[in-house]
């Protein structure tokens, strides 16, 4: 087999790789930062077994309940160390009351790894969103010997989960997936040279990232990073380089384009967003630190949210209230054609120079007047 499908369409999920039986596969980083599988042809017997778990190649559409929430956390100390209104630490403190294992995403010197944990003292290593792409490693080989005995929980972008179930086949009681309404992944490398900068300026090495610090508010969010001579760094995301180069869409996996795992495809059991038109729909509702959008996809999911009703605060809404201020849980970010100069230009100028280059700029009054009349 010379590969598994067209590049552009690849998420990176791992699933051909763990399911090869002659571990032909290795999941190995392009030029611009992103994990895609490579083929060994000494190795590969074609047995054709990683095209037919390939969720890209067979997608298909699962119907959902989509029962919709607007949901937080009762304890805020929870909803301000979250990126959202802290339901999936809601989720995985029951996981972890009966003794199961929580498997997610942990920034690990710098690296982003979907790590394994069962114990509650190592939650904020998983909690909050980190905005590059997370490395499974051998974490769905590793989910599929441990779902005998115990309840996991897995947590990843829709891709990710796809591919989990991809790979498993079959429904098993013991898993529970959980998805993120997901913009799109930037490169790992994007993220590299981001902290390389901040250390050089800073003149110390990195000890914690915050892609979601709310010391600002939880809508108007900052980065903050913390560094091993003690210093702090923080700034509105809004102005933030790496987050502006994120939310201009030069820098994010071809697949995330044209994302096949939007509303209509989930995998996952329960997905999780932010409700972002909270305060327009449900003034009364609105808390300063935190909402989340809480889509309910399956029968599990339904009787997972009710056993962490208790923890939480949560009120039934429609769909379209989340889908309004939130399009990345229906549609993919739009390409752009800067998208290929931006990493011509990645090797050679900095972060910043990249940001004035390639951000998105907010138009001034003039400039909207103009373009009305054109
Ligand atoms: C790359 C990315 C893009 C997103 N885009 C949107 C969006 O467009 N709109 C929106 O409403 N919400 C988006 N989210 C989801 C949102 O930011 C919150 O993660 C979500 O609402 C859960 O919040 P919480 O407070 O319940 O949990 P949190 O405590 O914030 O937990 C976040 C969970 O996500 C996992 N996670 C974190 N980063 C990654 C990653 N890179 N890959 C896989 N898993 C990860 C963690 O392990 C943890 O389980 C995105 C998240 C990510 C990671
Ligand atoms: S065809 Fe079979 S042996 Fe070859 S890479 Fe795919 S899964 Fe592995
Ligand atoms: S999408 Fe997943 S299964 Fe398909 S080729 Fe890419 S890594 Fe392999
Ligand atoms: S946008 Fe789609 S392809 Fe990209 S990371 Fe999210 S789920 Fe995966």
């Amino acid at each position: 087999m010379e590969k598994v499908i067209e590049k552009e369409n690849c998420t990176g999920c791992t699933a051909c790789y763990s399911i090869c039986p002659k571990n032909a596969i290795q999941m190995k980083k392009d030029k611009e930062g992103f994990l895609h599988p490579e083929i060994d042809q000494e190795k590969c017997i074609n047995c054709g077994l990683c095209q037919k778990t390939c969720p890209v190649l067979n997608t298909k559409e699962n119907k959902a309940r989509n029962q919709c929430y607007l949901a937080y956390n009762k304890k805020e100390q929870e909803i301000l160390t979250s990126s959202s209104g802290g339901i999936f630490s809601a989720i995985a403190n029951y996981i972890l009351n009966h003794e199961g294992i929580v498997i997610g995403a942990a920034l690990l010197d710098q690296k982003l790894k979907h790590i394994a944990i069962t114990k509650k003292e190592d939650l904020t290593k998983l909690k909050g969103s980190k905005y590059l792409q997370s490395d499974l490693g051998n974490s769905f080989r590793y989910i599929k010997e441990n779902l005998k005995n115990k309840k996991i929980l897995f947590v990843g972008t829709p891709c990710q989960v796809a591919g989990l179930k991809s790979f498993l086949k079959k429904e098993d009681e013991n898993l529970i997936c959980v998805d993120l309404i997901c913009h799109g992944v930037p490169s790992s490398k994007l993220f590299e040279e981001y902290i390389k900068e901040l250390e050089i300026r800073e003149n110390a090495k990195l000890k914690t990232y915050n892609f979601r610090d709310k010391s600002t508010g939880w809508i108007t969010y900052s980065n903050e990073a913390t560094f091993e001579n003690k210093k702090r760094f923080t700034q509105l995301a809004k102005d933030n380089d790496y987050m502006k180069l994120f939310l201009s869409d030069v820098a994010l996996r071809e697949s995330c384009y044209q994302c096949h795992f939007k509303l209509g495809n989930k995998y996952s059991d329960i997905t999780l967003g932010d409700f972002w038109g909270v305060k327009e729909h449900y003034e009364k509702l609105y808390n300063d630190n935190g909402s989340s959008a809480v889509i309910i996809n399956t029968k599990k999911g339904e009787e997972l949210f009710h056993e962490i009703k208790e923890q939480i605060i949560s009120y039934e809404c429609q769909l379209e209230e989340i889908t309004k201020g939130n399009s990345s849980l229906i549609k993919s970010a739009e390409f752009t054609k800067k998208r290929e100069k931006f990493f011509q230009d990645f090797s050679k100028l900095d972060i910043t120079k990249l940001s004035k280059k390639y951000s998105k700029k907010k138009r001034n009054w003039k400039a909207r007047i103009k373009r009305l009349f054109k």
